[in-house]
């Protein structure tokens, strides 16, 4: 990847290939705004970094310390708001590009968040649950004073669910001396979660897709699907497109890949899944590798794992039409240029999987009102603001001739450089 100025004035940690892609995408549309370069500075840098060593007795009596990371890209618009990550590779290159793309996403969705992400580098498989729980209460004590329901507000990513938030919350409870549910979203439902937090990612990702079949003159019924990353968001986009009588050939998890040409059925591999970890215990389809899963000929492809999987190694193999990234960051800046030369529709990340961040944000909203909603209007909601927010990126696509993924950056740092000229440099 080209070498830009900009990175001199960053420190060395930031700078992943993760971090670089992030801000490459954001040049690309700075470049495009032809941004002021006061403002662009501003964006550069996360607004604030935290780094922590988590001191924690596991179960044999030995204490083992852990890193954790937060890092709050910027707040001109809100509270920061972003997920935390149980991972082997987190580190803060990764957790700062995260927080630079919910920064791009919330302005997108017209929510009133900015943009963070938070992680601890540990695998969470290889953890009892009560490890867990003093690794997840410790990394919220040590980040007290920097969350908080009106400060920074985390959520689940991958490797976090609703129990981490639940201990989270608690813990952050224990310290005020008050309950506070509107410290983290994506709760249980028993404790202030909202109806249809849980499946909003992948129904955000398939409201998108059938915007882009629409836009594409193609019919759902009958058209293939393939997942990868068979988790909170690729289980549940894949159960929504099983309903809405797209066929799912293909889907994956960590350690391998299963395909069926008349697709597989995804109700009874989510049946057994409750039981068992991994998809390759499922009786029915045959054996795929992840490299393979994402070259296999479909309609539709959805990487709903992790970052940098289509790269420019194997971007000229991709065979779908539309690309619809669940998963925060799996295409890189070169395989951008092949696909968008091969004519592929892409319907980039924070476009894509914003509705979990939509959802989170309904559910603070709820919990400061006390009012709760049902599962029915969680979802008109959500389906109104995607579609509209697909519809103005689908929009200034055509108009600048820009594809998707550049469309969206462009809305979203032309709202925040709006506001912060609206709002002014303090002091
Ligand atoms: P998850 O932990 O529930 O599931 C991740 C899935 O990916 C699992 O099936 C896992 O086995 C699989 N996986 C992990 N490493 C893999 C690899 N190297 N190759 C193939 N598969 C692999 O996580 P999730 O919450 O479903 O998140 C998935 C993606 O969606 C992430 O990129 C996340 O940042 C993004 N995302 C999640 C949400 C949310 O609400 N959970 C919201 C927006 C974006």
């Amino acid at each position: 990847m080209r070498p830009r100025k900009i990175e001199k004035r960053l420190d060395p940690e930031y700078l992943t290939p993760i971090y670089r892609m992030a801000l490459l995408q954001f040049e690309q549309a700075a470049d495009k705004l032809a941004l002021d370069p006061n403002v662009r500075k501003r964006f550069t840098d996360p607004k604030r970094a935290i780094m922590v060593n988590i001191p924690i007795r596991m179960d044999d009596h030995s204490v083992e310390v852990f890193h954790g990371y937060r890092v709050q890209h910027d707040t001109t618009l809100g509270p920061s708001k972003g997920g935390i990550r149980y991972h082997p590779d987190v580190n803060l290159g990764e957790v700062s590009a995260l927080a630079m793309w919910m920064t791009w996403k919330c302005a997108l969705m017209g929510l009133p968040f900015g943009g963070a992400k938070g992680g601890i580098r540990c695998d969470p498989h290889a953890l009892s649950r009560n490890e867990l729980q003093r690794l997840t209460r410790r990394y919220t004590a040590e980040m007290i004073q920097f969350i908080g329901p009106e400060i920074d507000v985390p959520a689940p990513d991958v490797g976090t669910n609703e129990q981490i938030m639940a201990w989270m919350m608690d813990t952050y409870s224990q310290f005020r001396g008050y309950s506070t549910p509107g410290i983290v979203t994506g709760k249980p439902i028993r404790i202030g979660g909202s109806l249809g937090r849980t499946e909003a990612t992948g129904r955000g990702v398939v409201y998108c897709i059938m915007e882009a079949m629409l836009h594409l003159n193609m019919q759902a019924e009958g058209k293939r699907a393939v997942i990868q990353g068979f988790g909170n968001v690729g289980a549940n986009a894949a159960a929504i497109l099983h309903k809405e009588g797209i066929k799912v050939i293909a889907v994956s998890d960590v350690k391998s890949g299963l395909y069926n040409s008349n697709g597989l059925d995804i109700p009874a591999l989510r049946k057994h899944l409750e039981n068992n970890h991994f998809v390759e215990s499922f009786p029915e389809g045959d054996r795929v590798t992840n490299a393979e899963l994402l070259e296999l000929p479909c309609d539709v492809l959805v990487p709903a794992a992790l970052s940098e999987q289509i790269t420019k190694e194997n971007a000229e193999r991709i065979s779908c039409t539309i690309l619809a990234e669940a998963a925060n960051g799996p295409t890189t800046p070169a395989a951008d240029e092949i696909l968008r030369a091969r004519g592929i529709f892409l319907v980039p990340d924070v476009l894509a999987n914003a509705g979990g961040v939509t959802v989170s944000y309904f559910e603070w909203v709820q919990g400061l009102q006390n009012l709760f909603w049902t599962e029915e209007e969680v979802n008109n909601r959500l389906e109104k603001i995607i579609k509209k927010a697909f519809q103005s990126v689908l929009a200034l696509s055509l108009s600048e001739q820009v594809d998707m993924r550049l469309a969206a950056l462009m809305l979203s740092i032309q709202k925040i450089t709006e506001a912060k000229k609206a709002r002014g440099l303090f002091p």
